[in-house]
């Protein structure tokens, strides 16, 4: 599943090869995707250009004069620059053609993703407005969960994983940051301390910047026409490590089921 580093890889990736230039035509083979991609696409975009392409939570905001293209990767979903020489896949569902000759190209297999319209202020779209702060700028801090957290009897774990809360920290992204921070996942949110929410708030912006950062050393698969984005894996200390030993401490690793997702912790080094 792409998470924030590979969405913000992604715009990273395709900003600077269809900024500025002329939109010709977009072609959609296959519109049922999440939602129905609008036809009216085929009338609105030819002679447009889009003039920067921003990011919110998962979203990807390509904006144009009249109004802005949202891309959402959904479970299995990618985009990639290429030409118009390549090849159509299979689960290539469509082609936004530049009069560079460049083609925008979004692909996936489970087309649980999405491709919507919006004219007007972006803030005020429904899949914008509730939420939450992004994590890698200021208006995420340890002092606003911790506010926001004192009523709350649900688990820290399913707590930072709400997008109502903050944006963009998956369930692999969940794993490691609260092994860092010493806090085990099923632990109320509303029982944590500021201290620990001080560390953890750090620890899920080094672990998200470190990842957009390795990331980043893969943007040339960008232009590449058969490579696929450079997506990319992380040393992970608990994710996927259930009864291997503590990196730290050597106990081993216990593994929990909480919301239907896998959670792993060491029961000596978080409390
Ligand atoms: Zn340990």
């Amino acid at each position: 599943v792409p998470e924030l580093p590979e969405v913000e890889t992604t715009r990273r990736g395709i900003e600077p090869h269809i900024i500025g230039k002329k939109i010709r035509s977009i072609e959609i083979r296959q519109p049922k995707l999440r939602w129905p991609i609008p036809k009216s696409l085929i009338d609105i975009l030819p002679g447009l250009t889009f003039k920067e392409v921003q990011r919110r939570g998962k979203y990807l905001l390509l904006e144009c004069a009249k109004g802005t293209l949202f891309i959402h990767l959904g479970m299995s979903g990618s985009l990639r620059i290429t030409d118009q020489k390549k090849a159509v896949g299979k689960h290539d569902h469509v082609d936004i053609l530049f009069s560079s000759g460049i083609v925008l190209r979004y692909t996936d297999p489970r087309r649980f993703g999405s491709i919507l319209w919006h004219e007007g202020d972006v803030s005020e779209h429904p899949l914008l407005a509730s939420l939450g702060p992004e994590p890698l700028t200021e208006d995420f801090h340890a002092a606003y969960l911790y506010t926001l957290s004192r009523t709350r009897t649900q688990a820290i774990k399913q707590f930072i994983m709400d997008s109502k809360v903050v944006v963009g920290v998956g369930n692999i992204y969940a794993n490691e940051a609260l092994f860092t921070a010493g806090i085990r996942p099923a632990r109320a949110a509303g029982k944590v301390s500021l201290k620990r929410y001080q560390l953890l708030v750090q620890t899920i912006k080094d672990v998200l910047a470190e990842a957009i950062a390795v990331g980043g050393t893969t943007l040339r698969d960008f232009t590449s026409s058969d490579g696929s984005p450079g997506y990319f894996k992380q040393s992970l200390q608990v994710y996927g490590r259930g009864g291997l030993p503590c990196a730290a401490c050597d106990t081993t690793l216990e593994e929990i089921r909480q919301g239907q997702r896998s959670s792993v912790y060491c029961p000596k080094c978080q409390r």
